[in-house]
């Protein structure tokens, strides 16, 4: 507006000056051409004015009546109407400005929108996944109190079901615990220099047994060298290995099922991979299993339990490491869980 209404208030100003220089030579000299020159004022005026009213209505009124309408549309939560206004005045400005604020107040919406949703699906995930072991717990308790159970090896059962049901409980709420916890970068960890190799060994009797005894074929490769180092906090890197496993292990469709771990050298990384002989994951779901709550349908309607945190967990850790991690499957067939860490150079450091 600066530029062009000084332009057609300048205009008129000289319009208005001329017809005021003209009347007045008019009047001091030939009185009898007055009449002439008033008509030509009221022709002058008439003209300068519809122009003025007109600029007024396209540059001022209807942009200002486009603001209105977007300011009213925002105050009742419709964030999509575009304010298309570039002109280069102080209404084109404040429309920019505005237009900013929109999609600002869009964006904060649909992310908090987003959050609400992925909130109410971890309820409902949490209170499903309470709800089949509390279950499970109230139905061996009652067996006991009614007397159902007589003998000493059937109480054993009952209790040691109770035992495990309680497990699992504990397991779902200590996962959420820390997954507040690392959300909100409250997990302090303790970097060191560590052995891959040692790590991956460490690893594999950690995992070995426990898959042993639940009859899964388990295997491991390594092909690193012994001299690499990392840096990692080695009990958020287990955590990371141990969640892959488990999720493996509750995936798995297949008799035998057949886990493998390899650690393989990568030129300035070293790969950890975790492969499965289980139900496999669709390619199209494949992005987003790493996104917090995220569960694929298959897992949601199979009742295997989860929250659909563990790989967001495992994402968060990995690149707090500085390293990536990803995930290849084939549904029916498996899938290979891989992570890569950068090898530690002393050189590098030394030169920072
Ligand atoms: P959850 O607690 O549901 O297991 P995760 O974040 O660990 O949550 O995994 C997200 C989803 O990825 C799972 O719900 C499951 O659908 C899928 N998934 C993860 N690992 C595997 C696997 N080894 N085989 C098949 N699906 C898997």
């Amino acid at each position: 507006m600066k530029k062009r209404l000084r332009e057609h208030l300048t205009l008129l100003f000289v319009a208005l000056a001329l017809l005021i220089a003209i009347t007045f030579n008019a009047v001091a000299h030939t009185g009898e051409q007055v009449f002439f020159v008033y008509i030509i004022d009221v022709v002058v005026i008439v003209v300068c004015g519809i122009r003025l009213f007109k600029w007024l209505r396209k540059e001022v009124t209807e942009p200002m009546d486009d603001l209105r309408e977007s300011i009213k549309a925002v105050a009742n939560g419709n964030f999509d109407r575009i304010l298309d206004r570039d002109s280069n005045d102080e209404i084109g400005e404040v429309s920019q400005e505005f237009e900013n604020l929109r999609i600002k107040i869009r964006d904060n919406v649909e992310t908090r929108n987003k959050l609400d949703r992925e909130n109410r699906e971890l309820i409902g995930n949490i209170s499903h996944d309470l709800k089949t072991p509390i279950t499970a717990i109230k139905g061996y308790a009652e067996g006991i109190l009614d007397g159902v159970v007589t003998t000493p090896e059937q109480q054993k059962k009952y209790i040691t079901t109770i035992y495990n049901k309680a497990d699992d409980m504990a397991r779902l709420i200590d996962e959420l615990t820390y997954y507040t916890k690392i959300d909100t970068n409250k997990i302090p960890y303790k970097f060191e220099k560590v052995s891959p190799v040692e790590f991956f060994y460490d690893c594999v009797e950690d995992v070995g047994l426990d898959l042993e005894t639940k009859g899964i074929i388990f295997t491991h490769e390594q092909h690193a060298s012994p001299n690499d180092i990392v840096i990692a906090d080695v009990e958020q890197l287990a955590k990371v290995v141990n969640n892959i496993v488990n999720n493996a292990v509750k995936y798995m469709d297949k008799i035998p099922g057949r886990i493998r771990i390899s650690l393989l050298d990568e030129g300035d990384f070293v790969k950890f991979e975790i492969e499965d002989n289980g139900k496999g994951m669709e390619a199209s779901e494949l992005p987003r299993i790493f996104d917090r709550f995220y569960r694929t349908d298959a897992s949601r309607n199979s009742g295997t339990g989860g929250s659909g945190i563990g790989l967001s967990i495992s994402k968060k850790i990995i690149e707090d490491h500085g390293g990536k991690i990803w995930a290849s499957s084939k549904v029916g067939k498996g899938s290979k869980f891989t992570f890569i860490l950068r090898k530690y150079q002393e050189a590098e450091l030394s030169d920072e």
